[in-house]
Formats: structure tokens, C-alpha cells, sequence
């Protein structure tokens, strides 16, 4: 089903296509070609980033001349001294072909829509426009051709310190599962909640766009993080004018049951446990929790947040959403849109999805905000006897995981809308731990 190349930071897939015109399988077929060419630029990215300049340096160098704390720019040693390069400038001879590969596309489609934006994105890439072209893409009407190309800044790299990294995902919208999505987003974000401080807090719900596609191409960040959900952009500012979309994708999802998910379900569960779960209940209990994580983003734009929390504010941030997604299915059951069956689903692939990250941790570098996140759900859950351990086998009862999700919530939006970063610190340090008789038993 997919072809992967660790070195060359690429994943292909191989969805069944709808049909499509002659013009727009050519364009699909640029598109993809553009992707590719992603991947060098990206890996470039990681061997730079094992350059050993440090932090304290960067930050140095940073209020003398702002370029070097930019999400945009490459940070080098020449002679001694830091010198702080722009993106466009640096990877110009990797990246014409790729802008020439999407006026190419542009010049071909036949939506001069996305045509436009694929332009829009070229010169981005070539100039270091990236808000023009983000915002483009935000006002785009729905197209069944999509694609994301040029450094995005996920707010999820340590690595690189907060810089942008180059990736690249081409896929089909896929009508149905779109329909679907957007479904569970008319109930949970038309539910009207109540925050603690609303004044602190951007809220975007009108703006708020979500489709499901179906991948061809996973390219160089991507194909390293294997996101099954994105949803973009990170920037509050943009996000308050221009909206955000949330993207899920299809065969991430099932390869990550297939490497993820089900691995850890059979270890970590009892046979009569496992015997209630189909593998497709597990599918769609992925893709599922993955849908309300994004969409409970909504709710989550504390404008000061990033600012306050610091480094330790991505990891609060990611666990909010999955948490306060969680609470949001609650709508979603009680109008029958989906089942407890589907709801208990969701909170089995994050249980399993959170013990397969803790028992990667020691590999799996990019991935440390979202170990510390696992740790500190599980942890909450079994101090709260929601989640019980007996012979090495990981007992869980629904209802007591639903009632600690609202406790933990609660905690984790404190933080996000007043917390401060030793108020953070002194609760990771609480719950982070990655418990060692979980290794033991069960990892
Ligand atoms: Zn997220």
C-alpha cells in the first residue's frame, strides 16, 4: 500500500482515485512531482539542526538582530560568528524547480481559483511571502485537488528551535468523509461553552474549515511526523482574520493503526477487552478522536498562552485538545451522531496511541512534547482509578476515564489562559513521569 523511503523523508500512497478530468490529473500529477522535491530541502533541515548552536546563543544573537529569531531563517556559524540566513535564500537553488513545477500546475488547471493560489504559493517560496500565500489558501473555496507545500511552522520542533520546517502533502478531497466531518463540526462547535476568561481567548468557530482527503504524498516533515490531523495556522493573528482548516488524512490513519494503534491494543489489553473492538472500530476510533483534537483547537487560542507557558506550552496545549475533544463527543453522543460504541473507540486509540509513544520516547526525538502529553494523561487516569493496571494488562472503565477527562481539562485550560510556566513545570513534574513500572509490565 505505501512506499516509504526513511532516507528520502517520503511517503507514497496509493488511494483509489475518483475520476478526474485530463487537466486535472496532469496538475495532480505536478503537484506530486513538487512534493517530492520537498524532501532534500528538509533534510537538510535536520542535518543543520545537529549543528550544536544553542539556545541561549540564538536568543543572544536575536536582540541585537530580530532575523535570527525569525521562523524563517537558517542559523549558521561562519568564522565564529552566527549569521542568520532567509529560507528563500539559502534553499533558492532546491527551490526553483518547485516553484516551476506549481506554475506549471497553474497554468495547466482549469480552477482559476486554486490556480491563483498555486502561484501565490510559488512565489512564496521564492520570496519568503508566506503569509500571502497562507492566507490564499484559507479564502479558497473547497476544490478537490489539495495540497500544502513550503516550511510550516507546527510549534513542535525543539530540534530547530522554532523555525519552520519544509513539508509538503498532495491528496484528493474525499467527498463523503468530508460530509461527515463537517457534521461533527456544526454540533461541537455551535455548542456553546463557557470559558474562564473569554476575553483572553481568540475565537475563531465561524471561521473554522475541515475537509478529509485521501493521500498521495507525504513529504519531508510530514513524512517524518506522519500527522494522521493538522490544523492551520499556528499563528493566533492569522487564525483571528482569516480563519483556520483543519486536514485530516486518510492513510496516515490506517498506517498508523497498522504501526501504532493495534500493536499496543494487543499488548496492553486483555483478550475479553480486545474481543469488544473490531480493527475497524479501532480505525475509525482514531480517526475519530484525531477529528475532535483538531476541532477542539477552536476553543483553544489563548492569545498569551505560547508566550506564557514557553517551551512547555505545546505539550499543554496538544493534551488540552485531545482532552477537551474528548468532552466535546459528549454532543456528539447525545445527538446520536455517534454511538458509546464510537466514543469508547476514540478513547481506546488514544490510550494506545499514548503507550506507544512512551515506549518510543527514547527514539523518538520530535515527538517529546506529545510523550510528556501521554504520560501525563495516563498518569491523571490512574491516580484517579480510571485506568487500572492488573497482571501487566491495562484495565479501563469508561465511565471513570469520562469523569476524569473534565477534572483534567479544566487543569489543562488553566494553564493555557493564566498559567505561568512554573505553574506548568510544577504540574508536568507532578504527572510527566513516564512510569517505570509501566516499562516493566507492559512496554
Ligand atoms: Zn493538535
Amino acid at each position: 500500500m505505501t512506499k516509504k523511503s526513511n532516507q528520502e523523508a517520503i511517503i507514497e500512497f496509493n488511494p483509489k482515485l475518483p475520476r478526474l478530468s485530463a487537466s486535472e490529473s496532469k496538475v495532480l500529477k505536478l503537484l506530486v512531482e513538487a512534493a517530492k522535491l520537498i524532501a532534500p530541502i528538509y533534510l537538510e533541515q535536520e542535518k543543520q539542526s545537529e549543528s550544536g548552536i544553542n539556545r541561549k546563543e540564538i536568543e543572544e544573537a536575536g536582540k541585537k538582530d530580530p532575523a535570527f529569531l525569525s521562523q524563517y531563517t537558517v542559523i549558521e556559524k561562519v568564522n565564529g560568528k552566527l549569521v542568520a540566513t532567509a529560507y528563500h535564500v539559502k534553499y533558492a537553488k532546491l527551490l526553483a524547480p518547485i516553484a516551476e513545477k506549481l506554475e506549471k500546475a497553474a497554468s495547466i488547471t482549469d480552477n482559476r481559483e486554486f490556480g491563483n493560489a498555486l502561484r501565490i504559493q510559488a512565489k512564496a517560496l521564492l520570496t519568503g511571502s508566506y503569509n500571502e500565500a497562507i492566507i490564499a489558501w484559507l479564502k479558497n473555496k473547497p476544490y478537490i485537488l489539495d495540497i500544502s507545500i513550503g516550511p510550516v511552522d507546527h510549534f513542535d520542533d525543539q530540534l530547530f528551535f522554532r523555525k519552520a520546517s519544509y513539508q509538503a502533502w498532495v491528496g484528493i478531497v474525499n467527498a463523503t468523509d468530508t460530509e461527515k466531518l463537517n457534521n461533527y463540526k456544526a454540533i461541537t462547535l455551535s455548542a456553546r461553552r463557557k470559558t474562564e476568561v473569554p476575553q483572553k481567548r481568540v475565537d475563531n468557530r465561524d471561521k473554522v474549515k475541515a475537509k478529509v482527503i485521501d493521500v498521495l504524498i507525504f513529504s519531508g516533515f510530514m513524512a517524518r511526523t506522519k500527522f494522521v490531523g493538522v490544523n492551520l495556522p499556528m499563528d493566533v493573528n492569522i487564525v483571528e482574520k482569516y480563519g483556520s482548516e483543519i486536514t485530516l488524512f486518510n492513510q496516515p490513519n490506517d498506517l498508523r493503526l497498522k504501526e501504532q494503534i493495534l500493536p499496543s491494543f494487543s499488548n496492553i489489553f486483555s483478550q475479553s477487552f480486545r474481543e469488544g473492538f473490531s480493527q475497524e472500530d479501532l480505525r475509525k476510533g482514531n480517526l475519530g478522536y484525531i477529528a475532535i483534537h483538531e476541532l477542539a483547537h477552536s476553543y483553544l487560542y489563548y492569545r498569551n498562552a505560547s508566550k506564557n507557558l514557553k517551551d512547555l506550552f505545546i505539550c499543554i496545549y496538544e493534551l488540552a485538545a485531545t482532552v477537551l475533544g474528548l468532552r466535546m463527543a459528549g454532543p456528539l453522543l447525545l445527538e446520536d451522531v455517534i454511538t458509546s460504541k464510537r466514543l469508547e473507540s476514540m478513547i481506546v486509540a488514544f490510550i494506545c496511541r499514548s503507550f506507544y509513544l512512551i515506549k518510543k520516547a527514547k527514539t523518538d526525538k520530535p515527538m517529546v512534547n506529545r510523550v510528556l502529553g501521554s504520560a501525563i494523561f495516563i498518569n491523571f487516569m490512574l491516580e484517579n482509578g480510571a485506568l487500572k493496571q492488573r497482571d501487566g494488562m491495562v484495565i479501563a472503565n469508561f465511565m471513570k476515564i469520562f469523569i476524569a477527562l473534565q477534572e483534567l481539562s479544566f487543569i489543562l485550560e488553566q494553564l493555557l489562559s493564566s498559567g505561568t510556566r512554573k505553574d506548568t513545570e510544577t504540574f508536568i513534574k507532578k504527572y510527566g513521569y513516564l512510569n517505570e513500572s509501566f516499562e516493566r509490565y507492559i512496554l
